[in-house]
């Protein structure tokens, strides 16, 4: 068999389809501006929403990293992976998240990998058991595959629909009398795709009142939501309720890579023995792990980089929605300009990066179809002039195709 003539025919698909995903390389490192083309860009498309990707302390903080501890670890944490650093940031997250333990992984997509199954694949004092899954269609993909590694002959996975705490509710009671061993309900604190946060005060009570785990992925709210960025516990004026959060180091704490999950001693206790990303994959290495430490010390001493955060997407949307584009409104950076049909909104981006803004289209099928848009992602390292400059570009090029 030709084996390329079965990759390639199936590009050909994805570009006929429109749904090819282009990489544009960057000439330099990321920050409010980047380089591309041998131009400086306003960077609109990243997850880099406190700036820190490459802020100087967090730089020093990764050189120190290497510097005390060297490049590469060699192991995975139980054997020789685990230097002081790796569990004084696992203390400093669990602090800031508000859980009592924290362990890392090399990422949140293997620890979304990991959670579900180490609980519901392992017997735990039952012989006989089912667990059940609740989970938000609208969640991450590695939630999504996290719960294709459960099995199925001891797991029930139920889907609600997309923040509809009615829905969910009415799937709980429907499994009242049904005798599950866990009972887990798990929600992005925020959606990538919309901006939106997930209803996490609503999710606590009706958690609480079902005898269920709450599990709750932070990666788009750490360091974003609430007053100093500890995630969407501290919007919602729940803190230290969610059961179980997930997070990245790889977003708004740094940007390098890295993920975790915070929950009770015990629960970490038993990931660190049981889930098999943990144990089978390298420990993170001490440059990023120096890098994050420092990245969330600066975090904790400045809370004005939140209120920064805050102050530019409020600026952000306001204008935007002013200039006449439609918006979904809400309160987060993810900010997505609605342009209806996948061609407008590639057009519109080809447009804006001439005009030295870059920022990224999204249409079917990773959105509704007729539901394509630009996802503008503001961060604490734009200023303003780099804000009004963006603007100024959406307009001529909004104007241009006839948009606004
Ligand atoms: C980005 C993201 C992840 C993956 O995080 P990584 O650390 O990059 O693997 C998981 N869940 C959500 C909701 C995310 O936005």
């Amino acid at each position: 068999m030709n084996y390329n003539k079965l990759f390639s025919d199936e590009l050909k698909n994805i570009h006929n389809a429109n749904t090819f995903k282009y990489e544009t390389a960057l000439e330099g490192p990321q920050d409010g501006k980047v380089r591309v083309n041998k131009k400086n860009v306003i960077m609109l498309a990243a997850n880099n929403y406190l700036g820190m990707s490459n802020n100087p302390i967090v730089r020093k903080g990764a050189i120190n990293g290497i510097k005390k501890y060297g490049y590469g670890l060699a192991s995975v944490r139980f054997l020789c992976g685990t230097q002081t650093i790796h569990l004084e940031l696992e203390k400093l997250i669990a602090e800031f998240i508000g859980t009592e333990d924290v362990i890392l992984f090399s990422s949140c997509f293997a620890a979304n990998n990991a959670f579900f199954a180490s609980l519901t694949n392992e017997k735990i004092g039952f012989d006989n058991y089912r667990d059940v899954i609740y989970t938000d269609q609208l969640n991450h993909a590695s939630i999504i595959d996290g719960l294709r590694l459960c099995k199925q002959e001891t797991t029930d996975k139920r889907i609600y629909r997309h923040a509809d705490m009615k829905h969910l509710q009415e799937i709980l009671k429907e499994d009242k009398t049904k005798n599950y061993r866990f009972r887990i309900i798990a929600s992005d604190g925020v959606f990538s795709m919309e901006g939106d946060l997930a209803p996490i005060d609503k999710l606590v009570k009706i958690a609480k009142e079902n005898s269920a785990l709450l599990f709750v992925d932070d990666c788009h709210a750490l360091g974003v939501c609430g007053k100093t960025g500890r995630g969407t516990s501290e919007h919602f004026n729940v803190f230290g309720k969610i059961d179980v959060i997930s997070g990245t180091l790889g977003k708004a704490i740094g940007g390098a890579l890295g993920g975790f999950i915070g929950g009770s001693k015990d629960l970490i206790a038993f990931l660190r023995q049981k889930s098999r990303p943990y144990t089978f994959s390298n420990s993170i290495p001490p440059a990023v792990v120096g890098g994050s430490i420092a990245a969330l010390k600066l975090l904790k001493s400045k809370p004005s980089i939140v209120s920064k955060l805050q102050k530019n997407t409020a600026y952000f949307r306001k204008k935007i929605s002013e200039l006449g584009f439609t918006i979904i409104p809400g309160i987060h950076p993810v900010v997505p300009v609605m342009l209806g049909e996948a061609e407008v909104a590639q057009k519109m981006s080809q447009e804006l990066l001439k005009h030295r803004v870059y920022v990224k289209g999204l249409w079917f099928p990773v959105v509704p179809k007729g539901e394509a848009r630009l996802r503008v992602q503001i961060s604490a390292a734009h200023s303003k002039k780099n804000l009004d400059d963006a603007l100024k570009s959406f307009k001529v090029v909004g104007r241009k195709l006839g948009i606004i």
